[in-house]
């Protein structure tokens, strides 16, 4: 379904994405895991063409490198990107109805009621402004507003990121959800948090890929992995 080749991203002399490949498939979820300033973000808004970069990006089968990020946005590849971006002026039901825009002739097999299934904590927050919710809340926001505008493979970038560790073990449990229904490439410090969603990750240490292991051999590489994350205990919520 995502095929990136060689991919590359400079930043002036900052060389931040250095030749990375990654493909996820259709059922598929990858974490991408790594250390503060390993590339991880610069990998992402390449892949959905914010950022400029080299190498290759296909989607679906189409090569979409070169296309402006709304035309990738509309073709289904959807970014839920870090810090959420949640419009502060206007209510959290109307943050919803905005995803429906990038739905680009698609219909969205995720509805309203789907989100308020998936975020149950959103139902009593409707008419509320986007500026009165906490970070938790903007989370769930974003990525429900991505869900409304018919994602065929969703980029998160740290969901858990600043929430309080029960606020992230629900937007876990949402994503481990929708997972089922939509491929996903989720970045994330937290590893635990991420491989309860992904079953595969690849771990990016400055601007490459160092290490791709399954879930399982990564609970057998724990010191392994620990070493590449720069942590103590790679495992730690
Ligand atoms: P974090 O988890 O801290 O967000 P990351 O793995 O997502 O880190 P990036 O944000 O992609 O890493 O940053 C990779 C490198 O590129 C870092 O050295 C960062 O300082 C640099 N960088 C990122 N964005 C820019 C920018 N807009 N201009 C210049 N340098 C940048």
């Amino acid at each position: 379904m995502l095929q990136v080749e060689g991919l590359d991203v400079r930043y002036g002399t900052t060389h931040a994405v250095r030749a990375v490949d990654l493909a996820v498939g259709s059922g598929d979820a990858l974490a991408v895991l790594g250390p503060n300033g390993a590339g991880k973000t610069s990998t992402l808004r390449a892949v959905s063409g914010l950022v400029p970069h080299g190498g290759t990006v296909r989607f679906d089968g189409e090569d979409v490198t070169r296309l402006p990020a709304e035309e990738i946005a509309r073709r289904g590849l959807i970014h839920v990107p870090e810090g959420r971006h949640v419009f502060p002026d206007l209510t959290v039901e109307e943050n919803l109805g905005i995803g429906a825009t990038a739905q680009g002739g698609r219909r969205s097999e995720f509805g309203i009621d789907d989100v308020h299934d998936l975020f149950p904590a959103l139902g009593g927050l409707r008419r509320r402004l986007g500026f009165a919710l906490s970070g938790g809340e903007q989370q769930m926001v974003a990525l429900g507003r991505a869900l409304m505008g018919g994602p065929r493979l969703l980029l998160v970038d740290e969901p858990s990121l600043g929430l309080s560790p029960r606020l992230a073990r629900s937007v876990t449990a949402a994503l481990a959800e929708i997972r089922a229904r939509v491929p996903l490439v989720v970045v994330e410090q937290n590893v635990q948090l991420a491989l309860r969603i992904c079953p595969r990750a690849a771990v990016m240490v400055r601007g490459e890929i160092v290490l791709r292991a399954s879930r399982d051999e990564l609970d057998d590489r724990d010191a392994l992995l620990a070493s590449y994350l720069g942590q103590q205990d790679a495992r730690a919520t």
